[in-house]
């Protein structure tokens, strides 16, 4: 052989062969949705079967990831909630200390009128 392709000629045969490959595209085609496009939220937490699952694109999440990114989200307010918590605590305690010098001025007051209607 000399190692060249041969020229190759149409026989009968070839022009039986059915063609595998559409001239034309499809008119109807499927596009998958990526999962990486889905926040997956709002999710479904079935404690009995302890699964969390993706109400929008229906993908079982793994719970202890979920956790951590609620955990993320939301540690700021927690974070607020405290000092929030701690302000009201302490503001309690101003009040308390308010009342506690308001009924004494009161007290202090009504001995000064009693010892005013006295002398006159
Ligand atoms: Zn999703």
């Amino acid at each position: 052989m000399s190692g060249g392709e041969t020229p190759r000629t149409e026989s009968a045969s070839d022009n039986k062969v059915v063609r595998l490959v559409p001239e034309k595209k499809p008119k109807l085609r499927v596009k998958r949705r990526s999962y990486d496009d889905c926040e997956h939220l709002p999710a479904e937490l079935d404690p009995r079967l302890r699964t969390v699952r993706c109400l929008k694109c229906g993908l079982f999440l793994d719970p202890m990831q979920v956790l951590i990114e609620l955990v993320n989200k939301h540690h700021p307010y927690w974070v607020n909630l405290q000092r929030a918590e701690n302000e009201f605590k302490r503001l309690q305690k101003d009040l308390v200390e308010v009342r506690r010098e308001l009924r004494n001025a009161k007290a202090r007051l009504r001995r000064v009128q009693r010892k005013g209607g006295q002398t006159s």
